[in-house]
């Protein structure tokens, strides 16, 4: 063996799970693979040319795919674990937006050279990701270059139903899951544009290297809501493709945007704004909901313990707006203005 094919030998031991940790599928017993299974609908994963998985009856599947690249999505120095974590979540995020729940992934990653200790901790936090939300890693590529990190993932929907970004009507209430601005705030604090209070850091960070995909929500509104996406470029930018896909626009007002204790303990919430609006990474999901649905999906998060906050509602005439105290402001870059 060369001493490329054995380095990459190397990182392949990396991704393939041995079995004794083994769910116990009766499809890996008896092809003998000695690979460890996370699902049983998984009939050839690693290993041979390609998976083959086994979708449920009745069913459609989403993919997608997102690259993250070293020096453009994170700084060279991010912890491995976190980006193993990451390289799930934004992915995962994905599928949340249109309702599908997680099942296979592959991955393909470039690596400049052959760091053990970096492999391990990678795939210590990939694997902890797809083990909390039961997917299974079916295959992938290893190529030498620069540090580039890309996961498609692959979800079930029932025939019936999935959410788009289309579908938004006039009257619906617009809602985020969680709260706006953290991980930006916390790469602020990184970059040294702001200086944060101590004691929020930790809290903000972990929303910025460890986002939380809402993967069982996602699943929740494909019955209740218009229309949803996935919160990655900031709640502006990622409510415009709703109101393009939907062909209407939207009212937003600024003092319903939900923010952590942490980021209040930072920015006053006029301050704030710009932020939450144009931050992103933050890997919530924005939706629409008509009126009449509004108390259902209220007591359904409930029960499901994920908070939602109405920001505001869809209307017919085009564009976005922002409006404090029912009057319409205008938010350029970083700052503010009443019109
Ligand atoms: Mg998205």
């Amino acid at each position: 063996m060369d001493s490329q094919r054995r380095e990459f030998a190397i990182i392949a031991d990396y991704f393939q799970r041995r079995a004794g940790q083994s769910t116990g599928s009766t499809l890996s017993e008896n092809s003998k693979s000695n690979f460890r299974r996370q699902r049983n609908d998984v009939l050839i994963g690693i290993g041979d040319d390609a998976a083959v998985v086994t979708p449920p009856p009745e069913s459609r599947i989403a993919v997608t795919t997102d690259t993250m690249v070293s020096g453009v999505h994170f700084d060279e120095n991010t912890s491995p674990r976190a980006l193993g974590h990451k390289l799930v979540a934004v992915n995962l995020s994905d599928l949340a937006a249109m309702g599908a729940e997680p099942a296979w992934v592959s991955l393909a990653c470039s690596l400049p050279e052959v760091d053990e200790a970096w492999l391990k901790e990678f795939t210590a936090g990939l694997f902890a990701a797809l083990d909390y939300y039961h997917c299974e890693l079916i295959g992938g590529d290893m190529t030498r270059g620069p540090l580039t990190l890309t996961l498609t993932a692959q979800g079930i929907l029932p025939l019936e139903r999935c959410l788009q970004r289309r579908g938004a009507q006039p009257g619906d209430r617009i809602f985020v899951s969680g709260t706006l601005g953290d991980a930006a705030l916390a790469l602020a604090g990184l970059q040294g544009k702001l200086e944060l209070r101590d004691a929020t850091i930790d809290e903000l960070q972990k929303r910025l290297f460890y986002p939380t995909p809402r993967v069982a929500l996602g699943q929740l509104l494909r019955n209740q809501a218009t229309s949803a996406i996935d919160l990655s470029d900031g709640l502006a930018g990622d409510l415009k493709h709703i109101l393009r896909a939907s062909e209407v626009g939207a009212r937003v007002n600024l003092e319903a945007l939900p923010a952590s204790l942490a980021f209040r303990a930072n920015l006053e919430p006029q301050a704030g704004w710009p932020l939450q609006l144009n931050g992103g990474d933050d890997y919530e999901l924005c939706f629409t909901v008509p009126e009449s649905r509004v108390g259902l999906l209220e007591s359904l998060v409930r029960q499901a313990g994920v908070a939602v906050s109405c920001i505001g509602t869809i209307e017919a005439q085009q564009g976005l707006r922002f409006f404090h105290q029912n009057k319409e402001v205008q938010i350029t870059g970083s700052s503010y203005s009443h019109f």
